[in-house]
């Protein structure tokens, strides 16, 4: 699998992840603070209440990887921007904290316990995507816009 261009270009993954806090409400921002006014907005949104809103988290997206292809593409990533001849990884507690996967959806790298407008049911991808399931991100891509930005990544994740 060639890992998506997000897991070891920050630009790019600060670049996409900005986006995502803009245009469908990547958050929230620490989700270890009781963040009500967010949580009342996905609620609203989703037409349910904060409680059942804040079930409904990347962690548990459809659109959330955690193939261990990519959660490698991750590791490698953190670790190649580590400085120092001898220094020792971080990478894989970086993504056991921070319960890192990778957005399919809008292709930046997502804590499972943050979330966003566009969640979708049935997540984390932990192993290869059914067809159903790459169907669904597709059609999920069309609603918001296309995705240009990493085509050829998203292509080949799709064919893990
Ligand atoms: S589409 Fe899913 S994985 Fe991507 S940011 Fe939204 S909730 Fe998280």
């Amino acid at each position: 699998m060639k890992c998506p261009a997000a897991t070891y270009d920050i630009k790019v993954n600060l670049k996409n992840r900005d986006w995502a806090f803009k245009n469908v409400g990547y958050g929230p921002a620490n989700p270890d603070e009781p963040n009500d006014e967010f949580w009342q907005e996905r609620a609203d949104e989703w037409n349910t209440d904060v409680d059942q809103a804040k079930t409904m988290r990347c962690g548990n997206c459809s659109a959330f990887i955690q193939t261990p292809e990519m959660i490698k593409c991750i590791e490698d990533g953190i670790e190649a921007g580590e400085e120092g001849p001898e220094h020792t990884s971080y990478a894989e507690d970086v993504v056991d904290s921070a319960d890192l996967g990778y957005c399919e959806l809008f292709h930046f790298k997502c804590a499972a316990a943050r979330t966003c407008s566009a969640w979708l049911k049935g997540g984390p991808i932990t192993r290869a995507m059914t067809s159903k399931q790459k169907n669904m991100l597709a059609m999920a891509q069309m609603e918001y816009g296309g995705d240009s930005e990493d085509e050829d990544e998203a292509e080949d994740e799709g064919e893990e």
